[in-house]
């Protein structure tokens, strides 16, 4: 083999247009055996039990299920040892075992290798020869690197897999939102816009009159949808249905496609090239909200592709009144609304992520969702299926044990959910009496109103990229108006905060100039990005201070400061921005100004800047992700990335206590806030206001009138002793249960 890397593209390559990952395997195995001119390529995959599952073979009989005993043999020496075992000879081996199934005493080499997966050793990748010959350098190096591959095609497979039992099939996904529901499967088949093969028009001019036709159509049916929703559930659902009309509506968009389709596409082709370019855009986006809006695009790029088709009108039909789990690639909103609402108890979507509007529309109905499954074959409709949102896993087929758990575990569930209701509009204040008050974080029209309805005392953290990203243009002054009004009327008299632009670094925005930075997250993002382009603070700073109206609730809130004279940059932005307003008649309220702390270099800067600053509001996120040197986004460092390590709380203790002496307002608006162990660990610190997404308002406020402050003030002064992130988390979990809080039973 001349050229392994070649080979290695070459396979992996190969592997990815088969079907599923199963078929990736087989293909795989038998690749390698021709690769490396060798007799058999096994793959066998560790279960539930630790033992070792054949999951695919080039070369050994396969016959009968072949399950190598947890430790057992060769394997299990590859897998003990964690690195690759190469001998000849292998049945003289003092840990040889004996398949009796495989016919494999024939072979007189061995080479096996771990797959491993997040520092676990997940599988073995073994190669066997008839020949007593070592395995050469390079072939051994070879099958190593491969087994890095393999290990990720091997981890998406559901684990009970290899033991070829048709019961409790689990797959994991991601939580869309929380509960667990058992109900029967009905499969929801899309027509995908990305399977349509690319073609070219003759006409674009006709071309472009069907585009506008089909927008046309398209509104229609969201519009259609919009009322249906309305008068099924209500009001607050219909406006997250809003997003695609704003999507398709935006002239960004329209342009693209109509650029395309003077360059001689077809309407599909220059449509799915549109959908793909902004989907991208998104997916590339670090912060995980925005990041989640790819997947609205891409349902409305599926939606105009059904209504081309002329499938819209037909949702799938409903026999019976079972408990109905939905199950699809995309679900769309006219699949829910196609189900009596007490009918549907969970939605499952093989792509998406915990902030994809499904999630969101899941959340709001109060059901549970898993998203990003993975493309499942193999169901069947009105098969039995569990899903546990909680954690993100369905199980397929259940056993009556696990069905009995799951429940007991439902019964649960409910008492909780009941509980939670009666909350709504009562305080989150703790058993001592001391109010916290709970804000929502929101970044969309959409969801805006779920915040208000799960009783939110104000908007802690409005994300304003969002109208500035699905264009590509700037929005003007009016545009952004539009946008701001909507939140301050919708929360008229309550606080709001609004972030100026976080955009930059690895969230640039498609009509700038974009350079290609090393490390997007130290570079040109937040008010660095926007002080470098200040007629776009300028237009975005009178859009709010407009928007407002003389309203005296408005906060500005600066994201990724790190000097003094930023800061006074923007202070300095804020004044000129309200005296030009005065000198052109328009009444003006100057907003209070305030600070993320996301960047640890401006904590010791505070006792400088606390003079200019009405409030600051910890962005535990970025903090977190600064502090630990941890990439938010990585999912191979994701183990690193907990806002209960020390370093993170001592720093959380510091800050509030500079605010304490300085007598600065303090918030936090970043994700730990809907962490029960976390909202406990900031009470006992002395936080007394938190900003968290809609969804997790109730659950956040039972745990707070659940707890007392000397509980959450003992709690954080053993957590400040402790040295490491699990440490203080078990503890928190035994605080929260003595107090009756079972965190078994909800997830945050
Ligand atoms: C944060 O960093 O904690 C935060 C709330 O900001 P974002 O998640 O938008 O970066
Ligand atoms: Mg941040």
């Amino acid at each position: 083999m001349n050229n392994f890397m070649l080979e290695l593209t070459r396979i992996m390559h190969k592997a990815s247009l088969t079907e599923s990952a199963n078929e990736q395997i087989q293909l795989v195995v038998s690749a390698i055996t021709e690769a490396i001119d060798i007799d058999v390529c096994t793959i066998y995959r560790r279960n539930a039990n630790n033992d070792m599952v054949l999951l695919a073979t080039h070369g050994l009989a396969n016959r009968h299920p072949i399950i190598i005993p947890k430790n057992l043999g060769l394997v299990g020496l590859v897998a003990q040892s964690k690195h690759t075992v190469n001998l000849t000879e292998p049945a003289e081996h003092a840990d040889y075992y004996f398949i009796r199934q495989s016919d494999e005493e024939a072979f007189h080499s061995f080479c096996g290798t771990p797959l491993v997966h997040h520092g676990e050793v997940i599988g073995v990748l073994v190669v066997q020869s008839r020949k007593s010959v070592l395995l050469g350098q390079e072939q051994e190096a070879f099958i190593s690197t491969l087994s890095s591959h393999l290990a990720l095609l091997v981890s998406a497979l559901p684990l009970d897999k290899g033991t070829m039992s048709k019961y409790n099939l689990r797959s994991k996904g991601l939580s869309g939102a929380s509960g667990t529901a058992i109900g029967k499967i009905q499969l929801v088949k899309s027509e995908r816009l990305m399977d349509f093969p690319d073609s070219h028009a003759k006409d674009p001019t006709h071309e472009l009159a069907q585009w506008q036709q089909l927008k046309t159509a398209v509104a229609a049916e969201v519009r259609r949808e919009r009322n249906a929703v309305k008068e099924n559930l209500g009001e607050s659902l219909a406006s997250i249905v809003d997003v695609y009309q704003v999507l398709l509506a935006d002239h960004t968009f329209g342009d693209k496609v109509e650029s395309y389709l003077k360059t001689g596409l077809g309407l599909l082709t220059a449509i799915k090239h549109t959908v793909r370019y902004f989907s991208d855009l998104f997916k590339s986006m670090s912060d995980p909200y925005l990041k989640a809006r790819h997947d609205d695009m891409d349902y409305l790029g599926d939606k105009l592709y059904q209504v081309w088709l002329g499938k819209s009108a037909s949702p799938p039909k409903f026999e019976g009144s079972a408990p109905v789990v939905l199950i699809g690639n995309q679900i769309s909103v006219s699949d829910i609304i196609s189900l009596p609402a007490e009918q549907l108890v969970a939605i499952v979507c093989f792509s998406g992520a915990a902030l994809s509007h499904i999630a969101v529309f899941a959340n709001a109905l109060g059901i549970p969702a898993v998203m990003g499954v993975g493309e499942l074959k193999e169901l069947n409709n009105g098969e039995q299926v569990i899903v546990d949102g909680n954690i993100g896993q369905i199980i397929r087929n259940p056993s009556k044990p696990i069905l009995r758990e799951y429940r007991l575990l439902a019964e649960c569930q409910l008492q909780i959910d009941q509980q939670l209701q009666t909350l709504t509009h009562k305080p989150a204040i703790t058993s001592d009496g001391i109010v916290i008050e709970l804000f929502a974080n929101s970044g969309l029209q959409a969801d805006v109103m779920p915040g208000l309805h799960n009783g939110a005392d104000g908007i802690g953290l409005f994300r304003t990229e969002i109208p500035f990203m699905v264009r590509n243009s700037l929005p003007s002054e009016e545009d952004q108006i539009e946008v701001y009004q909507h939140v301050f009327k919708a929360y008229a008299g309550k606080p709001v905060y609004i972030r100026t632009l976080d955009v930059g670094g690895d969230k640039p925005l498609p009509y700038l100039p974009i350079i290609d930075e090393e490390n997007p997250a130290l570079g040109w993002r937040g008010v660095r990005f926007t002080l470098d382009n200040l007629q776009l603070m300028m237009t975005q700073l009178r859009a709010i201070i407009r928007a407002a109206n003389g309203q005296k609730n408005i906060h500005i809130l600066l994201p990724m400061l790190s000097t003094t004279s930023e800061l006074d940059k923007c202070i300095e932005l804020i004044d000129m921005a309200c005296l030009q307003l005065t000198d052109e008649g328009i009444t003006v309220c100057r907003p209070r100004i305030g600070i993320m702390i996301e960047v640890p270099a401006v904590i010791p800067l505070l006792q400088f800047w606390y003079k200019k600053l009405d409030f600051i509001s910890i962005g535990s996120n970025d903090l977190s992700q600064y502090l630990l040197a941890t990439d938010r986004n990585n999912p191979f460092v994701g183990k690193l990335f907990d806002s209960l390590h020390p370093a993170v709380i001592h720093e959380l203790k510091r800050i509030i206590q500079i605010a304490d002496d300085y007598t600065l307002p303090l918030s936090l608006c970043g994700e730990m806030a809907s962490d029960p162990v976390a909202i406990m660990l900031l009470i006992g610190l002395g936080v007394r206001r938190v900003s968290l997404s809609s969804s997790k308002l109730p659950l956040i406020k039972w745990i707070i009138r659940s707890l007392s402050i000397t509980a959450s003030e003992s709690f954080a002064q053993k957590a400040l002793l402790l040295d490491n992130a699990a440490a203080i988390r078990k503890l928190g979990y035994a605080t929260l249960s003595k107090l009756g809080i079972d965190i078994n039973n909800i997830q945050a």
